[in-house]
């Protein structure tokens, strides 16, 4: 087999429906069972407060460190395609999925454009993200701050739980 240049990412990785730390589990499982990507690290796994919507259960989040030689978008199609295949499980129909996957850097690309944007938009403003981040690697810079210092400051302001 040729070498083919691979690229650091992050995934953001979160449920909360059914067993949650279970689907998170099952969902980095497939992730390294797909060609094209190692998971090389998982953070610890945190329990979250939702956010909007109170009313439903509590959030398992974690991040995972993969590497890949997938493209952006063929990296979105299969977090997409195990979204879908978890979501399965589930006997409502077009109810929420089991775990939502989120591309939150590949490598250090910028990429603006309408079925994906990198880094994550909203990722600097959430705890739930930078804390399990910032475990993984404190000195990635993230808005022009440090993972670690955005985690520590979201952290004191956000319900985040390690489980
Ligand atoms: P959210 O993750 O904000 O709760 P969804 O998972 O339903 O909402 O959003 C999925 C849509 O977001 C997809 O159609 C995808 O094209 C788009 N998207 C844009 N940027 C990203 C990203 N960095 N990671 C994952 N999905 C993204
Ligand atoms: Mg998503």
């Amino acid at each position: 087999m040729t070498e083919r240049k691979t690229v650091c990412c992050y995934l953001g990785l979160g449920s909360n429906m059914g067993d949650p730390r279970a689907n998170l589990e099952k969902a980095i499982e497939l992730l390294n069972d797909t060609e094209g990507i190692e998971v090389t690290a998982v953070a610890p796994f945190y329990r979250t407060a939702p956010v909007g919507y109170t009313e439903q259960d509590y959030f398992i989040n974690t991040v995972a460190e993969i590497n890949t030689s997938l493209s952006p978008l063929q990296l979105l199609e299969k977090m997409q395609q195990i979204e879908n295949k978890l979501g399965r499980v589930r006997v409502i129909r077009w109810g929420p999925r089991t775990v939502d996957l989120d591309l939150l850097l590949y490598g250090d690309e910028k990429i603006a454009g309408p079925d994906l944007e990198v880094p994550h938009p909203r990722m600097h403003q959430r705890a739930f993200v930078m804390v399990p981040l910032a475990d993984l690697n404190p000195q990635l810079v993230i808005q022009g701050e440090q993972a670690a210092d955005l985690a520590r400051r979201l952290a004191g302001e956000q319900e985040i739980i390690r489980v």
